[in-house]
C-alpha cells in the first residue's frame, strides 16, 4: 500500500468510512503525500499528458483568443489574465509568447496563476522566468485582487473532488470508502439515506457531483458578472447530466485501480458541463456551449496555425500534423470530441471567438 493508503486505513480505522469526496481531496492535495504537491506527473516520463504538453498550438490560440477576448471587453488595463490549475506553465507560456504580436494586450496584462502545489508553483516559476510578463501566485481564486479578468482552465475541473451517492436498498446513500478486513480499502454505501436526492434510480446506480466545482463556478459567475470577464474551460466530460461512475485512476499513462494506491497516480472524474453551467447562470453570467474541442479549435485557427509552422520548418511537418490531429482530431484516441470547451462571461458582451453560433 502507497504511504498515503496507510494514512487513509489509519484514518479510517480511527474515526470510521470516509466519503469518496474526501478520499479524492486527500489522495490529490493531502499536504504531505497527495499526488499533486510533490512530483511533476505530465509528459512521457510521467503519467499523462495534456493538450498543452503535446502542442505550442495549443497555448498559443489560447493567447490570441483571449487577446481577441479582451478587445471585446473594450481593452481593460490593467487586466487579469489568470489560469486555474497551470500544471508545468506551458500553456500561460506559449500564450504570453504568441501574444506578443498584440503588445497592447501584452503590456495590459497582470498574471495570476491559482496553484495548489507548492512544487507544480516552483515549475511554473521556473517556465514563466523569462515570459517578461508579471507574474503572480495564489491558492485560490478568491485570494486574486479584483477587476475585469480572462481565465483560462485546462484539465481543471476533473481535478475537483466529487462526490457519490449510490442507489442501494431503494435509496440514495453518499458512497464511502472503508477497510476491509484483509486490511484493503473498498468502497460501500453509506448507512444512513439521503432523502434530498430526487433522482431515480436502479439498484447499484451511481450520480456524481461535484461541490467544490459548484462553488468555483458560482463565485467566479458572480465575479465575472460584477467586475466583467470571460472564463474559458477545457475538459472531458458530458454535456448532459448522466448516471454512472466516471471516477478514473491514472498511473504511468495506464488505467490503474483508484484505491490501491492514493497519491502514487492521478485521480480524476467526469465534468458535468450541464450542472456548472447551471451554477455560473444562477450567479448571473451568461454560458456558451459546451461544444467539441476540435471544432473549437478549428474555429480559432488550428489548421491555419499547424500549416504556417510546417511551411517554417518543413522538417516538422509530420509533428505538428499529428499533434494538430491528437488534440483537435474526432477518432478514437484524439481528443477533439472526448473535450469539451465552455465559456462563462459577462452579460452584455458578444458571443467569444469560437461560440458564435452556440449559446
Ligand atoms: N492545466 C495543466 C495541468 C492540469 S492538471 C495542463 O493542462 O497541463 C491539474 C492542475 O490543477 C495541476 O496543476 C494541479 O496541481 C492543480 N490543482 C488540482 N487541484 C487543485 C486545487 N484544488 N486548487 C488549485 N489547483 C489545483
Amino acid at each position: 500500500m502507497s504511504e498515503l493508503g496507510a494514512h487513509i486505513a489509519a484514518l479510517i480505522a480511527e474515526d470510521g468510512p470516509i466519503p469518496v469526496e474526501r478520499f479524492m481531496e486527500l489522495a490529490l492535495t493531502h499536504p504531505e503525500y497527495g499526488y499533486y504537491m510533490n512530483r511533476d506527473p505530465f509528459g512521457a516520463a510521467g503519467d499523462f499528458t495534456t493538450a498543452p504538453e503535446i502542442t505550442q498550438m495549443f497555448g498559443e490560440l489560447i493567447g490570441l483568443w483571449a487577446a481577441e477576448v479582451w478587445a471585446m471587453m473594450g481593452r481593460p488595463d490593467p487586466l487579469r489574465f489568470i489560469e486555474l490549475g497551470p500544471g508545468r506553465g506551458t500553456l500561460m507560456s506559449d500564450a504570453l509568447r504568441a501574444a506578443r504580436i498584440a503588445p497592447d494586450f501584452r503590456t495590459a496584462l497582470d498574471v495570476t496563476l491559482v496553484e495548489a502545489s507548492p512544487s507544480l508553483a516552483e515549475i511554473q516559476h521556473d517556465t514563466l522566468l523569462t515570459s517578461g510578463a508579471p507574474i503572480s501566485w495564489a491558492s485560490a481564486l478568491a485570494d486574486v485582487p479584483e477587476g475585469p479578468a480572462i481565465v483560462i482552465a485546462n484539465e481543471f475541473l476533473d481535478a475537483l473532488p466529487i462526490r457519490q451517492y449510490v442507489r442501494s436498498h431503494n435509496r440514495w446513500r453518499e458512497r464511502v470508502v472503508w477497510l476491509e478486513k484483509n486490511g484493503q480499502l473498498a468502497f460501500a454505501p453509506g448507512r444512513q439515506p439521503e432523502p434530498f436526492i430526487q433522482a431515480q434510480g436502479e439498484e447499484g446506480d451511481i450520480i456524481e457531483v461535484c461541490p467544490a466545482a459548484h462553488r468555483l463556478m458560482y463565485s467566479l459567475g458572480a465575479r465575472l458578472a460584477k467586475q466583467g470577464g470571460v472564463a474559458l474551460f477545457l475538459d472531458y466530460g458530458h454535456g448532459v447530466t448522466s448516471i454512472g461512475d466516471t471516477l478514473q485512476a491514472v498511473r504511468g499513462h495506464r488505467i490503474v485501480d483508484v484505491l490501491t494506491e492514493p497519491g502514487e497516480c492521478d485521480i480524476t472524474a467526469h465534468v458535468d458541463f450541464a450542472a456548472m453551467a447551471r451554477s455560473a447562470r444562477a450567479a448571473g453570467a451568461a454560458v456558451y456551449g459546451p461544444i467539441d474541442q476540435g471544432d473549437f479549435l478549428r474555429e480559432i485557427g488550428i489548421d491555419t496555425r499547424a500549416k504556417a509552422l510546417s511551411d517554417r520548418s518543413p522538417d516538422r511537418a509530420d509533428e505538428f500534423e499529428q499533434a494538430r490531429k491528437r488534440v483537435a482530431g474526432k477518432d478514437v484516441g484524439e481528443m477533439g470530441s472526448l473535450f469539451k470547451v465552455m465559456v462563462v462571461a459577462h452579460r452584455d458582451l458578444p458571443p467569444p471567438p469560437g461560440f458564435e453560433g452556440a449559446k
